[in-house]
């Protein structure tokens, strides 16, 4: 992976990311041709310059995990024309069925300067989708960020990297106007249905480094509404709900997720694809009881 990586990150413009629609290990060994499938599909496009694309399987940088969804979750496009890599990064993403299987994927630039918006869940009993509520909890949060020592010298010392010196209280002040709640009804891990807010704001970072220090300092503290309403900010293991397993993204789980919303969607639907497994392993089973 590290050579894969260096290359990549030597030569970021000759390359593109095919993010899998629920990849991971399982994938692959249900599709022992992905590669070539997608390869024949893409070259099926009939694109000028797409005779010596290759489609590769990163090798693993951990062998020992070995769950359903285990990373890596892409694999690379080599050797893909301007026109190509134009028309898939246009369309973005792609769905088509090969002998019965459904295989959908999405094809994205390597941009190392590329941060997301999103910040953190956050649950608690002011948490609800009344937009006055909404305001009143966004408020909180920028006013507490806004006399935070740590946080305005991380945005000092961000900014003042890129920008001509300005007092750090515009500083402050201009970062946090980007901040912004969405509420959001979402399926926790208990199979209830709850309301969560998600915390979004533009990344200051100009690298992973800083980046990860924004994120400490906005969720390491405490964010307190009035005496009795405490909001709490969720971040990865306390996740009120497993992050969707087949885009990927961290901000919904799977049984929300938008691509199988998608009018004509011809890629896999996580639904059936979990019955699908549960059947095969409940067959497996079977066999295995009749064998004894
Ligand atoms: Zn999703």
């Amino acid at each position: 992976m590290e050579t894969t990586a260096g290359a990549v990150r030597a030569n970021p413009d000759k390359y593109l990311a095919l993010l899998v629609y629920g990849g991971g290990n399982k994938i692959k060994e249900e599709n022992p041709n992905l590669t070539s499938d997608i390869k024949d599909f893409l070259r099926g496009l009939t694109i000028a310059g797409n005779e010596r694309i290759r489609v590769v399987d990163p090798p693993k940088r951990d062998t020992d995990k070995r769950g359903e969804f285990a990373k890596p979750h892409i694999l690379l496009l080599h050797h893909g024309s301007p026109e190509l890599r134009a028309y898939l990064l246009w369309y973005q993403t792609f769905a088509f069925q090969t002998e019965g299987r459904k295989i959908a994927f999405s094809a994205l630039r390597f941009d190392a300067n590329v941060r997301p918006w999103f910040i953190t869940d956050i649950v608690g009993r002011a948490v609800s989708d009344d937009p006055e509520a909404i305001q009143e909890g966004l408020t909180t949060i920028t006013s507490a960020l806004a006399k935070d020592t740590d946080f305005r010298n991380h945005v000092d010392a961000c900014l003042a990297k890129v920008e001509n010196s300005r007092s750090i209280d515009e500083r402050v002040q201009d970062t946090l106007k980007s901040f912004e709640i969405h509420s959001m009804r979402v399926t926790n891990r208990e199979k209830k249905e709850i309301t969560i807010w998600q915390l979004f704001a533009d990344p200051i970072a100009n690298n992973g480094l800083e980046f990860k220090e924004w994120l400490r300092i906005i969720t390491s503290r405490r964010y307190i509404i009035d005496e009795i309403d405490e909001m709490f900010i969720r971040s990865k293991n306390l996740k009120p709900y497993d992050p969707c397993a087949f885009c990927k993204s961290e901000i919904h789980p799977e049984e929300q997720c938008p691509f199988p919303l998608v009018a004509d969607w011809k890629g896999p639907i996580p639904r059936e694809v979990r019955a699908e497994r549960a059947r095969a392993k409940e067959e497996a089973a079977a066999r295995d009881r009749t064998r004894e």
